[in-house]
């Protein structure tokens, strides 16, 4: 019996020393996994094959591969990310979803709170509002009159239920207090080319999705959903959806990155580490500005200042979509 005893302490302390050692070498050798819970080619994909390049070189040369999860306004993606291996090779780049999602849709598969650790923020990116080329409106104004004569026939894309897009739809729907078809799409990349395709009418995306389409004309843009105008040259001209009208409407979206709950803590510290150093690689900075967004630089970029972000961004949005009775189910 006492050797048995000794023989398992044995086993576990070996054990203990080789999860220790494993986590001393993260990463060694195996590529790390981002997982991206919406299609491949939209604004989440994009920033995270911006970061996945920018994390190599300060995570040891390591490569950082992107797995596309779409679906269920990234429910689907998450939830595999909450319930993957906890050793640091798996992690979740997700946007405002974490936040609204929780309320937005019921029977969520994954506590956002307790379910996840919170490596920081990356990015805040502006929403703009757009619509198929072949739509008569040219202006924020002339899109009103449409809407007005067009009740009951419009439809709007988004990225499925709780996506950013699925958020940003509800509060113009209810904002203008017009009813339109929701289309859903597994990312707002399918979503766009349909947009040009004019099979939708509208949709409300990340600029950073947005503004190439933008600039080749194959959309037309109204306005954007921050409260500033932006500054980029691309986007400066377009009003603010408050000055054209729509008093205090305001969404920012944000991306962030999680490793499952669990990770060990040097794992985590790793990774901390190695994101802090891509928010601050030039290249990085420049793609994500060019294109209307902004790298974080503030708190957030730490874990505990993200969880608590998420968190306010959670009582945030809970009474705005609650007032606006825009449930999605
Ligand atoms: N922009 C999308 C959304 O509306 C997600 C995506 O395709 O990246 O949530």
């Amino acid at each position: 019996m006492k050797k048995m005893f000794a023989l398992a302490a044995v086993a576990l302390a070996t054990l203990g020393l080789t999860i220790g050692a494993h986590a001393q070498d993260f990463p060694a050798g195996k590529p790390v996994t981002i997982v991206v819970p919406f299609a491949a080619g939209g604004p989440t994909d994009r920033v995270a094959r911006d970061l996945a390049e920018a994390l190599r070189k300060p995570l040891g040369g390591a490569s950082v591969i992107i797995d596309n999860v779409p679906g269920a306004g990234s429910s689907i993606g998450a939830a595999k990310v909450a319930r993957a291996n906890p050793d640091g090779y798996t992690l979740l780049l997700n946007h405002i979803a974490m936040a609204t999602v929780p309320t937005l849709v019921r029977n969520v598969p994954f506590k956002v709170e307790s379910d996840f650790e919170y490596l920081g923020i990356v990015n805040d990116v502006p929403m703009t509002l757009i619509s198929k080329p072949s739509l008569p409106a040219n202006n924020y104004k002339e899109l009103t009159a449409w809407i007005a004569a067009n009740k009951g026939k419009i439809n709007i894309g988004n990225a499925g239920v709780g996506s950013a897009s699925h958020l940003c739809g509800l509060l113009f729907q209810s904002a203008t207090k017009t009813e339109m078809t929701p289309v859903p799409y597994k990312g707002t990349a399918p979503a766009i080319t349909d947009l040009i395709g004019g099979q939708i009418d509208l949709l409300c995306d990340q600029s950073t999705n947005t503004s190439p389409q933008i600039e080749a004309k194959k959309v037309k843009a109204y306005a954007v959903t921050t409260p500033h105008r932006l500054t980029t040259p691309l986007l400066k001209d377009l009003p603010t959806l408050d000055e054209a009208g729509l008093k205090n409407f305001e969404v920012t979206i944000w991306h962030g990155l999680y490793a499952p709950k669990g990770t060990p803590a040097p794992v985590l510290k790793k990774l901390n580490d190695a994101l802090k150093v891509a928010l601050k690689d030039p290249d990085f900075i420049k793609r994500e500005e060019l294109l209307g967004a902004v790298v974080a630089t503030d708190g957030r970029i730490e874990p505990a200042g993200h969880k608590k972000f998420v968190i306010g961004e959670i009582a945030k949005w809970t009474p705005v979509i609650k007032a606006a009775g825009v449930y999605a189910d």
